[in-house]
């Protein structure tokens, strides 16, 4: 007999307590949407090397692009040897030209 009355009352009980209980799961799920909504405004995403970083990942925009740093500091390298790639790529166009002008006369040669 004591039991059932135990019961009834903690029927009540538990109606509410899982109506609270859904109201909880509801502003949880709330709670994690703004979280992750919140944690993909924070996110970057580096524009040359497709890595994804959050504010702890250095990053600098471009226009409208986020580069990481690790891309920026292949640029750098690259603009600080950039006097020296631009000597090599002449050298090799001027390599080129001389082999072809070697070629062309070699076939003129031929003809002649
Ligand atoms: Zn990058």
């Amino acid at each position: 007999m004591r039991r059932t009355v135990h019961m009834k009352r903690t029927t009540e009980k538990e109606a509410e307590a899982k109506k609270v209980e859904l109201l909880e799961n509801v502003l949880k799920g709330q709670a994690m949407e703004n979280y992750i909504e919140h944690r993909t405004s924070e996110m970057r995403h580096c524009a040359l090397c497709d890595s994804i970083g959050y504010k702890r990942r250095p990053m600098k925009q471009v226009g409208q692009k986020w580069v990481c740093i690790n891309c920026w500091r292949q640029i750098r390298e690259t603009i600080d040897t950039l006097d020296r790639w631009e000597e090599e790529i002449a050298l090799k166009e001027e390599m080129e030209r001389t082999i072809k002008k070697g070629l062309g006369l070699q076939g003129q040669a031929r003809k002649d």
